[in-house]
């Protein structure tokens, strides 16, 4: 743990963060009992796309959480770093003397932003340096990979969380509390579409499943599967599945297109829909009285969406990010609900199995989700 907030700074942090704007009463916890309390070190574990152009920017806009830590296999990468965010050389890290960060005090949370295989090994090191973890989506590649994180946090006594930024997202949250109330009466009907046309490099880890461990369905399917589950307001039991290609050429290694239909407790049922070469952003559910949809549902933002009694869904935009590691970091401060815990990266992974036997034995599986 670094500085302290002082009401100035968390006050010049929250009009930074609304672009101008001064709309204090809208951001979540603005009278949090947290101002007092000191930012949480955050190290990021590799250095991408997603670090780059989001969760570095969303730390400059954290009022929980900082980033003072660095871990990656370019030496280019943390030149630039360490000069564009002040983080001194003893703060940063290759993935060989990673470890070393438990003898780091600037750190509290390490979080894992690595290609999917990665996940487990960094997450386990993590915790076993005493930090807290937070892992990105897909939390694994395998169930059991999810088991051993939860376990290896177990073990250290750390906290564990997922990368599922829109559990802090408003439009999301309002989705929620309309399930949750039942204000369209029960779900009869999900389709959640989540997918993204690939252009470009063919070579990159998403289309190795050695390294991604899957293709669309690990990637976005996994959004789609959060939809469908979040929209009904229960756990699925059983799931038929199918996939497709469009471009067998192009998808040599991992899956492009699947389909695969959720059946709920409840009786309602969710078509999922995800695909790495087809674009699709939408989360709808219709109900007993109504329906409700988002759309776009799963992008950075801002979201939309409607309802039948002719309401619009539609919340100033906030960093997700920022709102998704401040929600951790409120968790491990102040004993606040883990929004995203890793049992449910570990229920999801479950998931994505079924779906998978689902395809490759033809036929309905049974989820167990213990
Ligand atoms: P990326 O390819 O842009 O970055 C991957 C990073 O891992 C790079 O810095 C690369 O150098 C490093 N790396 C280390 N070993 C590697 C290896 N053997 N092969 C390839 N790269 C290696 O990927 P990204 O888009 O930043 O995604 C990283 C993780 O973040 C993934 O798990 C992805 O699912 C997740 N992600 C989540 C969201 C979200 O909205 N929550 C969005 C994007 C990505």
């Amino acid at each position: 743990m670094k500085d302290k907030i002082n009401r100035r700074t968390f006050n010049s942090n929250l009009i930074k963060g609304l672009g101008g704007l001064t709309l204090a009463a809208s951001v979540p916890y603005a009278c949090s009992s947290a101002i007092n309390q000191k930012k949480l070190g955050v190290a990021l574990v590799g250095l991408g796309t997603y670090s780059t152009h989001l969760l570095a920017p969303a730390l400059q806009q954290t009022k929980h959480c900082q980033l003072t830590a660095i871990v990656t296999g370019t030496p280019e990468k943390a030149e630039k770093w360490s000069k564009q965010y002040e983080i001194p050389k003893s703060d940063i890290y290759n993935y060989e003397n990673f470890d070393e960060i438990a003898n780091n005090p600037s750190v509290d949370v390490v979080y894992v932003v690595l290609p999917n295989a990665m996940h487990a090994d960094f997450s386990i090191r993590a915790a076993k340096a005493g930090k807290h973890v937070i892992c990105e989506k897909p939390m694994a590649v395998s169930v059991e990979e999810c088991e051993a994180i939860i376990a290896a946090c177990e073990t250290a006594g750390v906290k564990l969380g997922v990368g599922y930024r829109l559990h802090s997202e408003p439009h999301t949250q309002e989705i929620k509390r309309l399930v949750a109330n039942e204000v369209f009466g029960k779900p009869h009907f999900v389709s959640a579409e989540a997918a993204y046309l690939s252009v470009g490099n063919w070579d990159q880890w998403r289309f190795n499943k050695d390294l991604s461990g899957g293709g669309a369905l690990m990637n976005m399917g996994v959004y789609a599967i959060q939809g469908a589950l979040y929209a009904v307001g229960e756990n699925p039991i059983a799931v038929t599945a199918q996939e497709f290609s469009t471009a067998p050429d192009k998808f040599k290694d991992t899956d492009e297109t699947i389909t695969a239909q959720l059946e709920f407790p409840g009786g309602a049922v969710a078509n999922i829909f995800t695909s790495h070469n087809a674009r699709a952003d939408r989360l709808y559910a219709s109900c007993e009285k109504g329906w409700f949809e988002l759309d776009v549902a799963y992008t950075y933002g801002p979201l939309h969406g409607r309802t039948s009694n002719g309401n619009e869904i539609s919340y100033p935009h906030f960093i997700q990010q920022a709102l998704q590691m401040d929600d951790f970091a409120l968790h491990i401060l102040e004993g606040r609900p883990n929004k995203v815990p890793g049992e449910m990266g570990l229920r999801d992974m479950k998931i994505v199995k079924a779906i998978y036997q689902s395809i490759e034995q033809r036929k309905r599986i049974q989820i167990d989700l213990g």
